[in-house]
């Protein structure tokens, strides 16, 4: 279904009498945040070419709002541009918060295409349609509760709306350059923060000398064992760079270690130990030192549970990726004990299942998926333990647990916690503060403009300030939501 990128088949390229670039008109670059500015989610970046009657438009990222209210109504609020005179939308990686808007894009008029790596469109089917699925499911469960304010309660997209977007992905190789529109270019670098995950560098031209853009995406750790560090890159004119853990340094020194004392005292306790992991890449590291800590006699040989169908297939996905991870061709995440659940009436019977046993679930952040029925059992339950892995945004579930929050809301009902919450912050798929300034200390110089996103206003501003005092970089900026501004001007 998915067929190669083909940037000689681009709209522009073949539009019957379009005319070179006229030499006369002024080109001017702008770049508009509509997301992940002063918030980590609903990632979109507007790059504008603006040359008199002539426009080129292309989104990075067409990421979903996650997490507060106020953040999430803003996917109800219409785009500042017409979908379908965007020539391009360029993907960093398959994280809903950075493609979850895509269905709804496509639905309002967006017919062109979407470049992206290879693991990342694979990824994207999957995600897609369990994003419009949760949606659904929200929609159908919030009208049958009538707890709703919408009446009726719409999904933003639902699962037809996903089967418009998949035809309109183009695979791209990490490092291979593809023409995206006519004056734009695109490569991308492996980011390290999930399979297929890309920094993305963009070359525009027809202003005076070619400009590069760098947009980091979202950026992974070093040394994880899973997936590569994030590529490094020397030089940007223009640089956009997350800023999640802009203003902590992990604790964490060894996650593998860490994981086998959490795990030994939850099942000390004979109890349950749900982790709460994302499906895409938490997981699959989550097995990966589960596997070896087994093999090492370090963690006892009790039941492990992945029931996660997202989860599952996304596990499945590696083989077929040995290019974008360091487990290698062939190499395989499954060990004797573990059990994949498919079915739903297996995992409802886990409901009631004693310890010893490990389930891993997701959604990660305890918003939706099959952890929250998980939760609902095992949150008033003493001997069970509850295990956060990852980053928890405000305004979700797992931030409430993470705060120690007594009682927590589900299916309209208040559950009271009685179990044990843990927390392993090494696991997570960003940079923590000391990672991001190792990769900025890849530029040999200052690029000429950064602005500093995807992260909450502390974390931004404390990695800019950091780089502006200790680095000296000048022209460091925290742009706002819906910020505009102008990057080059041409002749
Ligand atoms: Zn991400």
């Amino acid at each position: 279904m998915l067929q190669p990128a083909a940037p000689s088949t681009h709209p522009l390229h073949s539009r019957p009498g379009a005319s070179p670039t006229p030499t006369a008109a002024r080109l001017q670059v702008s770049l508009t945040f509509l997301g992940a500015a002063h918030c980590v989610t609903g990632s979109k970046y507007l790059l504008t070419l603006d040359q008199g009657r002539r426009r080129e438009q292309l989104l990075v990222d067409c990421g979903l709002f996650q997490g507060l209210k106020e953040l999430r109504l803003r996917n109800r609020e219409e785009l500042p541009l017409t979908p379908a005179d965007l020539q391009a939308v360029v993907l960093t990686h398959a994280h809903i918060d950075h493609s979850g808007y895509l269905p709804k894009l496509v639905k309002d008029g967006f017919q062109g295409p979407i470049y992206c790596t290879a693991a990342t469109t694979d990824l994207l089917e999957i995600m897609l349609l369990d994003s419009a699925k949760l949606q659904e499911e929200e929609a159908a469960y919030a009208n049958a509760k009538g707890y709703s304010r919408h009446h009726p309660a719409e999904p933003l997209y639902t699962v037809a709306d996903v089967e418009q977007v998949l035809p309109l992905l183009r695979p791209v190789r990490y490092g291979e350059s593809v023409a995206v529109s006519e004056q734009v270019s695109v490569t991308f670098h492996d980011a390290g923060h999930i399979l297929g995950s890309a920094i993305v560098e963009m070359q525009v031209s027809g202003v005076e000398q070619t400009k590069r853009l760098v947009f980091s995406g979202d950026l992974g750790r070093y040394d994880n064992p899973v997936l590569f560090d994030p590529a490094a890159i020397e030089a940007a004119d223009v640089l956009l760079v997350e800023s999640t853990y802009g203003d902590r340094n992990t604790l964490l020194t060894d996650p593998e270690e860490e994981l086998a004392r959490v795990v030994n005292e939850a099942l000390a306790q004979q109890g349950v130990l749900l982790i709460a992991a994302f499906a895409v890449g938490r997981t699959q590291t989550l097995l990966h030192y589960l596997k070896k800590l087994r093999a090492e006699g370090r963690v006892p040989q009790v039941p492990v549970y992945v029931d996660s169908p997202m989860g599952i297939r996304v596990t499945a996905l590696y083989p077929r990726h040995p290019d974008a991870h360091r487990l290698g061709a062939g190499s395989s995440l499954d060990f004797a004990g573990l059990r994949f659940v498919t079915e739903q009436q297996e995992s409802k019977a886990l409901n009631s299942r004693p310890g010893p046993a490990i389930i891993i679930s997701a959604s990660g952040m305890c918003t939706g998926g099959r952890i929250v029925h998980h939760l609902f059992h095992r949150l008033p339950r003493p001997q069970d333990t509850v295990l956060l892995v990852g980053y928890q945004a405000e305004g979700t579930r797992g931030r409430r647990l993470q705060q120690g929050e007594t009682e927590v809301k589900m299916f309209g009902e208040l559950v009271p916690v009685r179990c044990r919450i843990a927390q392993l912050d090494g696991f997570s798929a960003h940079a923590d503060r000391q990672e991001l300034l190792r990769w900025l200390n890849n530029f040999r110089q200052a690029p000429k403009r950064t602005f500093v996103v995807h992260g909450e206003p502390a974390a931004a501003e404390a990695l800019a300030q950091t780089l502006r005092e200790q680095r000296g970089w000048t022209n460091v900026e925290v742009p706002g939501y819906q910020d505009e501004v102008v990057l080059f001007e041409g002749i």
